[in-house]
């Protein structure tokens, strides 16, 4: 059993599985939470989506009350812890006051990108990312205002589903030619871009805003670079997210190149007593050259058991394939593993339909999986991609493949393949 005080910067969704996770694996000592927000940890994917729409907030916590209450957590709320000193263990609160720990993690996410002529808190103009941010949202959108949405990310689209089901009349620029066509093949990209045309929203793609100009009560009018000028009633910018590695930089610990807390695969950071997790953390993992962040729920919870373990003393669990999923309106979008520029994609089922499957492989071997209303379809997969061995992909679009079947067959032989 541990018994010292861990102290957790930070009162999201990754410190809330930590603490359960210490909690779980044994740890005898004072846990002790200190979050910059007013509220318990709660969950952020339903703030672009049911928070935003549904009749009734839904239930956000990230923990259920009995499980909350066992973690024994001191929470303080309210509480932005502003500067650290690892020689000392100690933490300083911007109320003046500090508080000392044998073991540290940084679970302090991100901030949204700001556009420098969009300020935070300014009249009409909403950033995404906190239930306060998606209260605020909501109400607006109960005028059924017209919202520009700068950003056609993931997020963005959720919130602009979101809108127009909430009777909004929705624009969206985004400055790719076509959304999202980082992480999604090019037929889904397609489809995203058709679905939301035909439900409504308008679509600038390849084009960006340079500036907004309020006139006191009237609406906003964006100018994009291309000479339109878009007259709204609110803007809501969504250019995503940048890590909370302020305490840890200026503590002089070890920062990734692109930004983010350094963790190894145990998420430690280069000092012994601090680790990281969440969307603050930038982990290099096994076998790959660079450190990477993933901004995921899932990401969160994983490495938040990793480092509950590592500070446990304990042997972390073995981190799963990754897998993202996000709300397209009332389409559920899955994806597994991450996509790589020189992946060939295969599909079954069409989207036309509603229900379709893609795997991105490299030579066979499945890497990248992408189900559009079809989750189940995907799990059933999950073996080979954990597998990673190569199976006959030609097959995987037949109409009248059993697909459990043919993947517990490709298994199968491609384990009795030396
Ligand atoms: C609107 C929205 C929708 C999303 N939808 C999805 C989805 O559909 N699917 C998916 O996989 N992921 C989704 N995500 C991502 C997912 O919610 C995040 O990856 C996850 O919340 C990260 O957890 P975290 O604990 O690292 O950070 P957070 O949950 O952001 O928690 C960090 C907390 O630390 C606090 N903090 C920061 N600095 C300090 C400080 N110095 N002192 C004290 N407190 C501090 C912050 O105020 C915050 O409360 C969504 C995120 C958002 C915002």
């Amino acid at each position: 059993m541990t018994t010292g005080r861990v102290v957790i910067v930070g009162a999201g969704q990754s410190a809330a599985v930590a603490a359960h996770a210490l909690r779980e694996g044994g740890h005898g000592g004072a846990i002790v939470m200190a979050g910059r927000e007013l509220h318990r940890p709660y969950e952020r994917p339903p703030l672009s989506k049911a928070v935003l729409v549904g009749a009734e907030e839904p239930r956000l916590d990230v923990l259920a009350e009995e499980a909350w209450l066992r973690c024994n957590v001191e929470l303080l709320s309210g509480a932005d812890v502003v500067r650290m000193e690892p020689a000392q263990r100690r933490l300083h609160l911007a109320n003046g006051q500090a508080i000392d720990y044998d073991q540290c993690l940084l679970a302090t996410g991100g901030e949204p990108r700001l556009l420098a002529w969009a300020p935070c808190g300014g009249e009409r103009i909403h950033y995404l990312r906190t239930l306060d941010d998606a209260r605020r949202l909501r109400l607006s959108l109960q005028a059924r205002p017209r919202i520009a949405i700068v950003g056609g990310g993931f997020l963005g689209l959720e919130v602009a589903h979101s809108a127009l089901a909430a009777g909004a009349s929705v624009t969206v620029i985004e400055s790719a030619p076509a959304l999202l066509t980082r992480f999604l093949p090019a037929e889904v990209s397609a489809w995203l871009e058709a679905t939301l045309r035909s439900e409504g929203a308008q679509l600038r793609l390849g084009a960006s805003v340079s500036c907004a100009e309020t006139t006191g009560e009237g609406p906003l009018l964006l100018l994009t670079q291309g000479g339109e000028r878009l007259e709204v009633d609110e803007l809501l910018v969504c250019i995503g997210m940048s890590p909370n590695d302020a305490l840890a930089r200026e503590a002089g610990l070890a920062i990734a190149p692109g930004g983010g807390v350094l963790v190894d695969a145990f998420c430690r950071t280069s000092d012994a007593h601090v680790y990281a997790c969440g969307d603050c953390a930038s982990q290099l993992r096994p076998g790959q050259q660079q450190p990477t962040r993933m901004e995921s729920w899932q990401n969160a919870n994983e490495q938040a058991r990793i480092a509950a373990a590592a500070m446990l003393g304990s042997a972390p669990p073995v981190p799963p394939y990754p897998w993202f999923w996000t709300e397209q309106g009332r389409h559920n979008l899955q994806m597994l593993g991450l996509p790589a520029a020189d992946l060939v994609y295969v599909r079954r089922g069409d989207p036309a339909s509603g229900k379709a499957l893609w795997i991105g492989h490299r030579g066979g071997v499945p890497v990248h999986g992408v189900a559009l209303n079809a989750g189940g379809e995907l799990r059933a997969l999950r073996p080979l991609f954990d597998r990673a061995r190569p199976v006959p992909m030609h097959e995987f679009g037949q109409d009248n493949l059993n697909l459990r079947a043919w993947a517990k067959q490709s298994l199968a032989d491609a384990a009795a393949t030396p």
